[in-house]
Formats: structure tokens, C-alpha cells, sequence
């Protein structure tokens, strides 16, 4: 099968490679390439934050979490990096649903539960350096043949290819007329020091993360509904920055290199499924809030087997 696929996101490259895996021939069009896609921006932390439906968002984050390991393991991608984390809650709640399929998970003694807060759990996850991580994904695509070029739809009647795989992100609010989409705004800062392990409240109305890569630390956040600045906000960094100090007293400003804004493409529940436009089979892979990254593979594995199935129906 000739398959298209619109975007060059993680969702776009991640499903690609996939799609190559399996035989099929595959080409990208996309409006961005990285270094110019919200993807680029991703903290990237695995955790399933700010993402819908729970049952499926649980097993496609597992899925990823594992391949993720996987690729740094056997194919030595160095961009992957396990790291431990802990997550600092207000008041006892019930765990996550993916908390029993991660190797490690445990809840923090009450003495290292950070001031301010109650409770809270330890986890080890892939921390992954998106500048790294997005130009590698793109050259395993082009590795197994895939090709690419740029290109902007204004609707998907328009995509050439026998089938389309519409991972546009955000861009789906105008793609697919799709107004359940909306921009959640995120900022960040990149600083030149390492907490030891990462530090988080990942309460939408806290928000605040520190995400050690291997030579800087990745610190947000905001989580701003329905904003579409894409300009960076002083007064963000000084938010950000302050939240931050609370969780890593040791943080030293000085040590700061660059910001960043990015806006996460929200949706009340990722959209992944299949849709029949003037005969043609689409099938929708975008939506993924505040988690692209942590779905990613498992993603990518539901979009191949949507095709495999239509493919043995027809
Ligand atoms: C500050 C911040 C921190 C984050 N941290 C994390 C994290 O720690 N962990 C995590 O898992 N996730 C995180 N995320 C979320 C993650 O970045 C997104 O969920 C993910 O990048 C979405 O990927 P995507 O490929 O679906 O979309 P995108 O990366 O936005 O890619 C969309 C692609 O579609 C193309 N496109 C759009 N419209 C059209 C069109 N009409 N025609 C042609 N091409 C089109 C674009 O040019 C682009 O190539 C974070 C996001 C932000 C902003």
C-alpha cells in the first residue's frame, strides 16, 4: 500500500517507521519539520499527563514505555536516558492505572515528600532529548525508505496517497474542521545543572517539572488553555522559576541557557480512528495533549493495526 502520512511530529515519524516496518510504502507531508514542530518542544518526560481516553492512553503509554527502553538498549539510542522522578501530590489519592506495569513505582516515605505537599511516588522513566531524539526518528524513516517533503492541506480530500494517516496535531482544528482541539500553551526553561532526579507536581493548575537530560535540565511549566502565544513570556519564566526553586532549592538561575514555547495539541480524548472521506480510508492519529511523546509507539502500533485489519476485510 502507498500510504501518505501528513505531519512530521513524533506521531507522524513514530507511526511512519511502523508503517515501513510492515512493507507498506510511505511518504511524509508535512507543513513543519523538526526543529520547527511542537514535538521539538516536549520536555520529554514519559508520563501520561493531560490525556484521554484513560483505559487506552494506560496501554499505549505502557506499549511506548518499552519500546522506548527497547530502542536504547538494542539500537543504542543514546538520546534515551532512564531516569528517576518523583512525583509530590497535595493529598493521598488512588495510584495511576499505569503504575503496575512499570518496573519501578513506589510511594515516597514521608520524609522525602518535598514542603508543602503530602504524598507522592517515585518512578524510573525514559527522559527523551527531543533535538536529539526527533532528527534520529527522522533518519530511521528515511533508513527504511520512507520519503518526505513539505507540503500544507487545507483539507484531506486534497492528500494524495491509497491511504492517509492525519497525524497534524494541532493542526486538525483547521485540517479536519475538529474544534474539540485547542491549544494548551506550554513554556519552558533549559538550565545548565542537574537536580539528581526530576521533580514534579503535574497538577494542571501547579504545574511545575524539573527533567534532567544528560547535559541540561528541562524546567516548566505553564499549562495555558486556549492560548496561542507562541512568544516567550518573562513573566512565564519568573512563574516557572519560582515553582520550580520550591521543589529544587539548590536551582541557581545563573545557569540558565535558553526558553521555549510550545502548544500542546488538547483534545477531551486523543483521536484515533478511522474515517472513510470520498472512498478513501483516513486514519486519525492526533490529539495527543501533553503526552505525544508517551503514546508515541503505542500509537503508531493502533494506527498499523486499523490498516492490517481493513486489509483483510477488502
Ligand atoms: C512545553 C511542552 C512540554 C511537553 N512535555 C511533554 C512530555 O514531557 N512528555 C510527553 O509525552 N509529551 C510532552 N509534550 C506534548 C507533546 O509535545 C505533544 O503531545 C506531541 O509533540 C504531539 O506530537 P504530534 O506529532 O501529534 O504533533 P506536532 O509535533 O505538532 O506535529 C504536527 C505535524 O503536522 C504538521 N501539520 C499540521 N497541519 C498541517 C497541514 N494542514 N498540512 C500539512 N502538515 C500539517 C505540522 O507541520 C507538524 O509537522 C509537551 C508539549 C509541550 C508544549
Amino acid at each position: 500500500m502507498q500510504i501518505t502520512i501528513v505531519g512530521a511530529g513524533v506521531s507522524g515519524l513514530s507511526t511512519g517507521i511502523r508503517l515501513l516496518e510492515q512493507g507498506h510504502g510511505v511518504k511524509i507531508i508535512a507543513k513543519e519539520f523538526s526543529p520547527n514542530t511542537v514535538s521539538d518542544v516536549a520536555a520529554a518526560w514519559w508520563y501520561p499527563f493531560l490525556v484521554e481516553p484513560v483505559k487506552k492512553t494506560n496501554k499505549w503509554s505502557s506499549e511506548t514505555f518499552y519500546e522506548l527502553i527497547r530502542l536504547k538498549e538494542e539500537e543504542n539510542v543514546e538520546c534515551i536516558t532512564l531516569r528517576l522522578g518523583r512525583e509530590y501530590l497535595k493529598e493521598e489519592c488512588d495510584l495511576p492505572g499505569w503504575s503496575s506495569e512499570i518496573p519501578h513505582f513506589r510511594i515516597l516515605k514521608q520524609s522525602e515528600v518535598a514542603t508543602g505537599y503530602n504524598y507522592g511516588w517515585e518512578i524510573e522513566a525514559p527522559v527523551i532529548e527531543m533535538n536529539h531524539y526527533m532528527p534520529w526518528l527522522l533518519s530511521k524513516f528515511k533508513q527504511l525508505g520512507g520519503t518526505y517533503e513539505f507540503g500544507e492541506f487545507s483539507t484531506l480530500e486534497e492528500v494524495p496517497g491509497e491511504i492517509i494517516v492525519n497525524c497534524c496535531g494541532l493542526g486538525g482544528r483547521e485540517l479536519c474542521g475538529d474544534n474539540e482541539l485547542r491549544p494548551v500553551r506550554g513554556q519552558v526553561i533549559y538550565i545548565k545543572q542537574d537536580p539528581g532526579f526530576g521533580r514534579f507536581d503535574q497538577q494542571p493548575e501547579t504545574l511545575t517539572y524539573t527533567i534532567p537530560r544528560r547535559d541540561i535540565t528541562v524546567l516548566g511549566g505553564t499549562a495555558q488553555k486556549d492560548d496561542w502565544g507562541e512568544d516567550v513570556r518573562i513573566e512565564d519564566t519568573e512563574y516557572i522559576l519560582s515553582k520550580c526553586e520550591e521543589l529544587w532549592p539548590e536551582l541557581d538561575r545563573g545557569n540558565i541557557v535558553d526558553t521555549a514555547v510550545g502548544l500542546r495539541p488538547s483534545r477531551y480524548e486523543v483521536r484515533l480512528e478511522e474515517e472513510i472521506i470520498n472512498g478513501k480510508m483516513i486514519i486519525h492519529n492526533y490529539g495527543h495533549g501533553g503526552a505525544g511523546v508517551t503514546l508515541s509507539w503505542g500509537c503508531a502500533d493502533e494506527v498499523v493495526k486499523i490498516i492490517k485489519i481493513n486489509m483483510q476485510i477488502s
